[in-house]
């Protein structure tokens, strides 16, 4: 993709592996990154939305329950897109964001954990995202935050499939801090000055809450702000240049030998992290760590790869391989809200939970997967001969279609003492 240097290039998405993710992303990763083959999440579909059927999602937010981090640079960009900026405008309007991008305050934090303990993601009005537009779509899709655009309610790949995107998530995270904070000094906010003057507000925590509009008192924002108090869409703009003017170097920027120097309002983050229960703790993301080192972002990305890797491994030669015990195929008698929704597709695989009250886990087939799982009905060794067999010689997507068998545990390695998981 070439970016010109008005930055048009950033101001849309690019597509890898059927994901559509903002342009930006692919700048701050490695070259490798184009490579990487990403699960197709085929098992959800989010214009029908499956959680709206079968959990009571409310279908105005949808998985939108959600307060996300944007990074400054992001908004910025976001406000040189002429269909994002008066949604933006309004988001930084209601105080939702800081010079970092947009956060909660310890108040905010407090309502939307308490709803989650209830209970109530997807559900609540009071957890709908500030950048969903009235027709309850995103309103800043090209400019979403990485826990947006790689949340998938449920996926091919079973924990391997958690475990790759929850990777993916902290890569691109640790690299949105770093940059985030470049861009502000930048902009004319030094970040050290920034995190200094919020750890002298630890003390008012409690004060920082605006409960007219959900986002944070105006005395905070007008301290952090500075000169670009009520002028802040200049300064997410001037964020946005720093990315453009270095959109080649984004990742160097984030491994340089100076990027673990990022800065972290440790008192404020503590005093957060107090304001809050045990409990609700456990409900967010979004608390940055207050003690141990940041981990490098050389060492995310390899984890990753790895990730990546064993998505799609395939235990060739290596002993036999046979359907889980646990597992009944049998045809889809679209008799509950899941299976009507996975109305197209004839079959259906149970796998029984390892208690008697455990709900069975199911996947919808269609008839060529069926046809393959059944050549495990006995144990079989996964080499060449297999794939020559008609059943899977005709199935384009078969290898796919075997590791995600796999790490769903449909299939397991025939001496497997614990088949079920
Ligand atoms: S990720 Fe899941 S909950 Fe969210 S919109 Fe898609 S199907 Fe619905
Ligand atoms: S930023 Fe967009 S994708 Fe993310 S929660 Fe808000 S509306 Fe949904």
């Amino acid at each position: 993709m070439t970016c010109s240097k008005t930055g048009q290039g950033l101001l849309t998405l690019f597509e890898h592996n059927g994901h559509q993710f903002p342009a930006i992303w692919q700048h701050m990763l490695p070259e490798e990154f184009s490579w990487m083959r990403l699960p197709k999440e085929r098992m959800i579909d989010c214009a029908t939305c499956n959680m709206v059927v079968t959990d009571g999602y409310r279908p105005d937010t949808k998985c939108c329950s959600y307060f996300p981090q944007i990074p400054n640079y992001m908004l910025g960009l976001a406000l040189k897109d002429p269909g994002c900026r008066p949604l933006v405008e309004r988001v930084i309007a209601e105080g939702h964001a800081l010079p970092e991008g947009t956060t909660q305050s310890l108040g905010a934090l407090q309502i939307a954990t308490a709803e989650y303990l209830a209970n109530r993601f997807g559900k609540s009005q009071r957890l709908r995202c500030p950048f969903l537009n009235a027709v309850g779509e995103c309103g800043i899709y090209a400019f979403r935050g990485v826990v947006c655009g790689s949340f998938f309610c449920s996926n091919d790949h079973g924990d391997a499939g958690d475990r790759f995107w929850e990777d993916f998530q902290n890569v691109l995270r640790q690299i949105e801090v770093i940059l985030s904070q470049r861009a502000m000094t930048a902009a004319g906010i030094d970040s050290a000055t920034y995190h200094a003057q919020l750890d002298a507000m630890a003390d008012r925590i409690d004060e920082m809450y605006d409960p007219a509009t959900g986002g944070t008192q105006k005395w905070k924002r007008k301290l952090l702000f500075g000169e670009f108090f009520e002028n802040e869409a200049a300064f997410f703009e001037a964020c946005a240049d720093y990315v453009i003017e270095h959109i080649n170097q984004l990742y160097d920027i984030a491994t340089a030998e100076d990027s673990c120097d990022t800065t972290i309002a440790f008192k404020y983050e503590k005093a957060l992290e107090q304001g809050l229960s045990q409990a609700q703790r456990g409900e967010i993301q979004c608390l940055p760590e207050t003690q141990g080192d940041m981990i490098p972002v050389g060492a995310l990305w390899y984890k990753l790869q790895l990730s990546a890797r064993r998505l799609w491994e395939i235990p060739f030669g290596e002993g036999k391989v046979s359907l889980n015990p646990k597992a009944t195929i049998g045809e889809n008698r679209m008799d509950d809200s899941l299976s009507r929704l996975h109305g197209d597709r004839p079959a259906v695989v149970s796998l029984s939970g390892n208690t008697a009250s455990a709900e069975p886990r199911r996947y919808f087939l269609w008839n060529e997967e069926v046809a393959i799982l059944k050549l495990f009905a006995d144990p079989v060794v996964i080499e060449e001969a297999l794939f020559e067999k008609n059943e899977i010689a005709d199935f384009a997507e078969a290898r796919d279609f075997l590791a995600e068998c796999l790490r769903k545990s449909i299939l397991v390695k025939a001496d497997c003492s614990d088949a079920a998981e």
